[in-house]
Formats: C-alpha cells, sequence, structure tokens
C-alpha cells in the first residue's frame, strides 16, 4: 500500500541511517500556543544553523525529520506562508503570534523543517548544532 510514493524509498533510509538511536516524541509550537506539533526524533537533537538570508535574521535551528514523523496537532487555521526567490520553500508562521516554528524544506519537500527553539522543555537531552552554507545552496 502506497509503495507508489516516491517518498517511501527515502523513509526507509532515513531509518536505516540512524537505526540505532531510539526515537522520542517531543512537542512544540508557536508562542501564542495555536500552533502546536509532535516531532518524533531523538533525544539528543542534532541540528543546523543555516546561514541563509532568513533563517539567518530569524535565529531558526532546524531539527529535520522525515514528514511522516511529523504531525501537526493544531493551529491550521492560522497559518500563514511566505515565500520568496524560487517561491519552492514555504516559509510557515502563525499569523497571530508571527513565530515560525516549522516548515516545509525547498530543498526536500519530502521532509519537515522544525524549529528546535520551538521545542517544549522537557524531552530534549541536549542539541549539537552544526553549521549549514544555506546561503550558498541558495544559489
Ligand atoms: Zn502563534
Amino acid at each position: 500500500m502506497l509503495s507508489w510514493l516516491p517518498g517511501r524509498q527515502r523513509r526507509s533510509r532515513a531509518q536505516g541511517a540512524d537505526g540505532a538511536v531510539a526515537l522520542i516524541t517531543h512537542t512544540g509550537g508557536c508562542h501564542c500556543g495555536r500552533v502546536r506539533f509532535e516531532v518524533v526524533a531523538p533525544a539528543k537533537l542534532e541540528v543546523l544553523e543555516c546561514n541563509c538570508s532568513i533563517c539567518s535574521k530569524a535565529g531558526y535551528l532546524h531539527l529535520v525529520v522525515p514528514a511522516e514523523r511529523f504531525r501537526l496537532l493544531s493551529g491550521d487555521e492560522v497559518l500563514a506562508s511566505y515565500t520568496f526567490n524560487t517561491h519552492t520553500a514555504k516559509h510557515l508562521f502563525c499569523s497571530i503570534c508571527g513565530v515560525k516554528s516549522f516548515y516545509v524544506p525547498r530543498a526536500d519537500p519530502w521532509s519537515r523543517s522544525v524549529n528546535a527553539r520551538c521545542l517544549d522543555p522537557g524531552t530534549v537531552e541536549g542539541m549539537s548544532i552544526s553549521p549549514f552554507n544555506g546561503r550558498r545552496w541558495g544559489r
């Protein structure tokens, strides 16, 4: 079932790569609380700090997961989207409080990028931050 979906292969590869790491469910959301989501990821997060024009201004820390490990719990109706350049990436933000807590990356629409700064306290045991050269990627 659904094996024709192009995302399927990518998913099994992603699971194989971190197969030894236990995954837990983190929750998070925007500042006003209307946008809420859960994301399945390790307790110790590996996140990317991107230097592109929008991420550097927002201080966004990317936790990238396969789309099926992300679930929007509430707030769909208040999400607004901002696009620029190629207009492929949907930069979603809460239209009430303005916080961008997750979005769909341009480089990989089968993934979701969660802003690690928007996760609830309590489940994250650590974060290793790696630089990501999104400025160059955008060329
Ligand atoms: Zn909000």
